[in-house]
This record gives structure tokens, sequence and C-alpha cells, in this order.
């Protein structure tokens, strides 16, 4: 039996134990971390004639009737009625049903106080709970009851009664403290900490939370777990750039030449491009590898401060890539980097999923080979088989789509022992709290400054009763020469009904509103190559309208684009309306974007009325993340942040802002790691990374 398994636990057998396995508990520790999703507040019964149907509620009363059995098959139906108020006509009853609970039902009687807890349903005026949880009235305690997640076979009741035996078994109470009488709960927080930050200790936070009094006591539990949490996440990424710090990377010992990069380009860098790129410079000219993002919102400029370092790697003889989460973004900034660096004496190529098989052996044995200088692509550049000869740079863009694991394969590919410089490019500007969270291994620069000339896209809400006359206005700017984008109605995602929803709709537009525009569909379930001939096309303007779902929302950049329109636009987070948003507005035109949207509800109303008067895409992404939390501002799709069990890092910026300075206090001391009193917290932080391959303590990767 594994050491400190839930076996060892009073009521707890094998079967059960293989149902909370089901849950992902196999230690007495797993089981005390598997924390309440809410609480019953037993000071809030509902009473019976209050209740609404498909409500869940908590309902305490006297068994008003004889307990009736019925026999189905092997099923043995117990009912009964229960009431609230003196039993007089007219009282409000409700009825409960019992299935198999042959146990229970020998316990009641009429007159038996219950505590009911469950779904309530109303047929007519009949009122009635089917399987409900049940606790004899006379045992409930006031306070809370913890509210577990649960499995198929195991009930609250049934979670609340192991948990209690978890308790017992790990804790006691000595002098009014709660105290660990075994080791399975050991306090990680150095004392000096918690008296700081005003933290309980562990085992009186696991009392508190799955046994709480009061609503201070769940408060000042979950204070205490989330900060941990976060404390242990935060401490790893810093100890992950110490150890960067112990690597060696490649030597860079010619100068940037900058006049030489300025002079290739078409256009003024702006102060906040020089200044990233000098940070960056700075950083490689360093013996270890440098870890840095940029930050900076659409349009910023972020891909040619890449392209000034791909540069500054090519002088010193080394080469570089840049990976980017779809074949669409790797097409495009193969076709604007190419004919740049290829002026300054660069090879460049591109390496995705799409390429034939030919194709990826020439292009990988470039890549070998050293005659390519700088490769672009896709996930297919951290395939095994692709061996760079002196790789000194790696780019990741729109780093939230691939997560922490992909970056450190891609950060290993060096052969001689060194490590690549790395840089991430965030394409969804984040608020500086939540950017020191999931950036904290690395540097952060924020380009804070657009380029010139950019106008403000100015933004509408529209019903959708206006679309007749926003499609002609798009036919009449497509006249002009003028392009524009149209993110089609939402669909569920499944293949084939997001084909035909974007072709329908594409259809429809051509043969009505849009007749004789020349006018183009894309959706994510399109061949690279497809996609990609679709995008240059418009590009060239070979195509005035190009009908899409938000594949085109990352990264795709035609100035000559004006006007977007974006149906159902209350579907959509606020961060992705922007990057979506983004998509205009690039060239010195005047550009527009339209939200369509029936939505009656207000706050949605609200929240989109609020997006029109901002382009601050710094503003809006911290909107979003109080709205709906971090995982949804990047939409649904993989985006690499931190899951954590306990702490909300979207409403927890003040506890974040804690543990910020928290860490960096602990880490101003060159010598933490070794010191007695830090050695639990160093503990559970190598464990962070020893659990990384499962799931790098909670991140999606
Ligand atoms: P993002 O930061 O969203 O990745 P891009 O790098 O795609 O932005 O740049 C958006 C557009 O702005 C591109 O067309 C690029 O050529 C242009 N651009 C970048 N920097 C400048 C600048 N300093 N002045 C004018 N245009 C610029
Ligand atoms: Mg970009």
């Amino acid at each position: 039996m594994e050491k400190n398994s839930v076996r060892f636990l009073k009521g707890v057998g094998e079967k059960k134990a293989e149902k909370l396995a089901a849950l992902g508990i196999f230690t007495i520790s797993d089981l005390l971390y598997h924390l309440p999703r809410g609480y019953l507040d037993y000071s809030e019964m509902t009473p019976i004639e209050e209740i609404r149907d498909q409500s869940t509620v908590l309902v305490k009363g006297t068994v008003s009737s004889d307990v009736r059995c019925l026999r189905r098959g092997n099923l043995d139906i117990f009912e009964f009625e229960v009431i609230d108020k003196e039993d007089s006509f007219g009282v409000p009853r409700m009825s409960v049903t019992l299935f198999n609970r042959n146990y229970l039902a020998e316990k009641i009687t009429r007159g038996t106080h219950v505590v009911l807890y469950g779904k309530a349903e109303i047929f007519g005026n009949k009122i009635s709970m089917r399987s409900p949880e049940i606790e004899f009235a006379e045992d409930t305690e006031r306070g809370f009851r913890p509210i577990y997640p649960l499995t198929e076979g195991i009930s609250l009741k049934n979670m609340q009664k192991t948990m209690s035996s978890a308790l017992a078994y790990c804790f006691e109470k000595k002098d009014g403290k709660i105290i660990s009488k075994t080791d399975i709960v050991k306090e990680s927080l150095p004392q000096y900490v918690m008296d700081q930050y005003g933290l309980c200790a562990l085992p009186e936070a696991f009392y508190k939370i799955h046994k709480p009094q009061t609503k201070e006591d769940i408060a000042a539990a979950r204070r205490r777990l989330a900060f941990e949490e976060i404390l242990i996440f935060r401490l790893g990424l810093s100890t992950m750039k110490q150890k960067m710090k112990k690597q060696r990377s490649k030597k860079m010992t010619v100068d940037f030449d900058f006049p030489k990069f300025a002079s290739a380009l078409p256009y003024k860098m702006t102060n906040a491009q020089k200044r990233t790129i000098k940070e960056a410079i700075e950083d490689m000219k360093r013996p270890y590898p440098m870890s840095r993002v940029i930050q900076g919102d659409v349009g910023s400029g972020k891909t040619v401060v890449a392209a000034a370092l791909c540069f500054f790697a090519f002088q010193n003889g080394c080469q570089s890539s840049i990976m980017v989460p779809t074949e669409v973004l790797a097409a495009q900034h193969y076709s604007d980097l190419k004919p740049l660096l290829e002026t300054l004496g660069m090879t460049v190529s591109c390496l995705t999923g799409s390429n034939t098989k030919k194709e990826k052996e020439q292009i990988k044995e470039d890549i070998r080979s050293g005659n390519t200088d700088l490769v672009i692509g896709t996930h297919a550049l951290i395939e095994k088989d692709v061996k760079f000869k002196n790789l000194a740079l790696a780019v990741t863009d729109e780093q939230h789509r691939f997560g922490v694991r992909q970056r450190e394969t891609l950060s290993k590919k060096g052969e001689d022992g060194t490590v690549p410089h790395a840089l991430v490019m965030s394409a969804t500007p984040i608020p500086r709290s939540l950017a020191l969270i999931i950036y904290g291994d690395m540097d952060i620069s924020v380009i804070d400054e657009m380029p010139p000339g950019r106008q403000k896209v100015s933004t509408f809400l529209l019903p959708s009763s206006e679309n007749s006359r926003m499609y002609s206005y798009i036919s009449q700017i497509a006249k002009k020469g003028k392009q524009a984008y149209i993110v089609c109605p939402m669909v569920e995602e499944g293949e084939s009904e997001e084909i035909k929803a974007v072709e329908s709709f594409a259809a429809e537009l051509q043969e009505n509103y849009l007749k004789g525009i020349r006018l183009a569909f894309l959706h994510g379930r399109m061949k690279g190559k497809e996609k990609d001939s679709i995008l240059k096309k418009f590009a060239y303007n070979e195509i005035s309208v190009l009908v899409s779902t938000t594949v085109i929302e990352v990264g795709i950049n035609v100035p000559n684009a004006v006007v977007m329109i974006i149906q159902n636009a209350e579907r959509f987070g606020l961060s992705q309306l922007h990057q979506l948003r983004g998509r205009v507005g690039r060239g010195k035109e005047k550009s527009y974007c339209f939200l369509i949207s029936d939505s009656k509800n207000e706050e949605t109303r609200e929240r989109m009325k609020a997006f029109c008067k901002t382009n601050d895409g710094f503003e809006i992404s911290r909107k979003d993340l109080e709205i709906r939390g971090p995982g949804e501002i990047f939409g649904k799709r993989q985006h690499g942040l931190p899951e954590f069990k306990i702490a909300d890092i979207a409403s927890d910026t003040k506890l974040i802002r804690e543990v910020q300075e928290c860490v960096e206090r602990i880490i101003s001391d060159p010598l933490w790691f070794d010191k007695d009193q830090n050695k639990p917290l160093k503990e559970r932080v190598q464990a962070f990374f020893t659990n990384a391959d499962r799931k790098i303590n909670g991140l999606q990767i």
C-alpha cells in the first residue's frame, strides 16, 4: 500500500479507495487538498413554502407521515412526507423519495427531525425531493457544511465522513491549538512568513476549510492555502530562472548593427521598440540565456523586435527560430520577414505541418547544416528530428497558446550544451500583477507605445437589424479598393458544423448583400495550404472581404483592411474582441469595428459598450480578468495559464501582490534555498518540479 494511502483511514476499504482514486485522491494528503467547492450554511434553511422548482436547497423539518416502502424488482423505494411548520390543515409538505437506502429508512418514523439537502422539484402543487442527503437534526451542529466535488458512488455525507476521519487521523487539539500528530501534514511556510502576512498554520487551515464554524474561518483558511499555492508556484518559477542563470548560452561578441538594421526598415522604430531591443541585446550579451517576455498591445510592433534580435544572432554567426501557434501566422511572418531579413543577408525558411515530406526533409537538412539562419514555424519546430547547427535565439510568438513545457523543449535544442536565448511575445496584454505570476521565470519588457499615425479604431455596438446597412457599406468600400473582415456567428465546436456554418453564411452574403464582391471564407479546419493561399490573396487584395471564424484572431496583418464586423459579439471575451479589432486600424486609413449583437443581457451590453469606448488592451484585459477570469481571457483553447486549485488569480489581486512581495523578500537572500527555516518550503518547491511531468503543478500544457 502506498505510504499514507487513504486506506489507512477508518471507513475506507478497497472499494471506497477505488472511488476516491477516480477523483485523483490516493493519499491522505490528496484527500485533505480535496477542498470544498462551497458550503451549506446551516443557519440558512429554506422554508418549504419558498422552495422553487429545480432549486437545490437545505430544508429542516419533521417527518409527518409513515414511511411507505415499495419494492420494484430489486429496488427498494421509500417515501415519506416532511413539514417544517406545526402540523395543521394546509401546511406545505414536501414528499421525499429514497432508493435502496434501507439502513436510513429504518431510522425514520413519523416525528423524526431531519435535515435534507438536495434538488427540489415541483409538479403542480406537489413539492418533492429525490435521494437527498439526510442528516438527523439532533446531530447537526450549527455552522457550515462543506460541499465537495463528488463522483459516482461517493455521496456528500460519505465524503464529509471520510474527511472527518482524515482530520482525526492527522490532527489533534492541544492547548486550544490544532497540531499535526503524524508527518502527513507538515508546515511548509516558515514562521516568519506566517507572522508577517498573518497566515494561519497549515493544520489549522485544513481544519477550518473542512470544518468551519464561521465565515471568518473559511476566509482565513482560504487565504492561507491560496497564499501557499501562489507562493510555491512563484518560487518554482523563480528557481527556474535562477537555474537558467547557471546555463551557458552562445557567445555574442559582435555588436548589434543598429543603423544597418534600421536602414532596412520602411519606417522608424518607436522608442519603446528600441528600448525593448536594447534590453534584449543586453541580455543576449551575457554568458547565460536570456529569458524575456515582450508585452505589448495588438499592433504595437512586436514582430520587428524579434526580427532585430534574429539579425543580431545572425551577426554573431548563429541561428534563430520563431515559433508561432498557427500555420496562418507562420506563413504571414515568413512573408513579412523574409524580404526584410534577406536584404540583410540572412536565409529564412518556414517549417509547418503542411510542408510535403520532401520539403520537410530539405528544410530540416538546411537547419542542420546551417544553411538556414532563421526558421519560422509551428509546433513542427519542436519535433525531435529538428536539429539546429547553432541555435542561439528561440522566439515564441503568442506564447499562451503553447504553455511552459514547449517553451522548455525548444530551449533545450543547443547541441554544444548551450541553451538558446528565449524570447516570448505575448499576444494579449495582461495586467502586471498577473504577468508577474505567469511570467515569473522571465524578465518583462513592455512596448507601451504605438507606431505613429495609427488611428483609433472607432467601435460601435449595433443590433442585427443593421446588418443589411453594414453589408452595403462594406460593398461600397470594397468597390473603392478597401478590404473588410466579417467574423461569422459562432458555432459549436465540431468539424462539420463549423465548415457548414461558415460556408453557408459566406454563400448567403455572396448571393445577396455582397453580389459581385470578391469574397472568400476561412475556417480552422482548412488545410494549411488552403488557408495560406486565401490569406495571400487577401494580403494582395485579390479578395475584398474575408469571412472567417476566429482563426483570424491572432496576429494577422493586412493594413488595407479597414472594417471588422463581428457577429454575435456577446459570445466573445473582451480580450478576444480586442484581438479581432486589432486586425484593422493597421494602416493610415480610418478604420471601424462593428459589434453586432442582439443580447438583452444588461451586463453583457454594458461590457460591450465599455469596449467601444477604449482601445487600450491593458485596460481591456484588466476588465476581462475581473469578469471572466484568466482562463477565459484567451478563449477556450490551450492557454498555458496556471490553473490554481485554491487561489483565484482574477480576484485575489491583493493576495498576489503580497505573495510577489514575499517572493522578492525570500529570494533577495541568495542563500534562502539552503537555510534551515526554509527547508519545508524548498521541498515543496522541488516537488513542484518533480510533478512537472505530470502536470507542472496544475499548469495546463
Ligand atoms: P504585433 O505587436 O501585434 O505583433 P506587428 O508586429 O504585427 O504587431 O506590427 C503591426 C504593423 O505595424 C506591421 O504592419 C508593422 O510593419 C507595423 N509597424 C511596426 N512597427 C512600426 C513602426 N515603428 N512604425 C510604423 N509601423 C510599424
Ligand atoms: Mg504579432
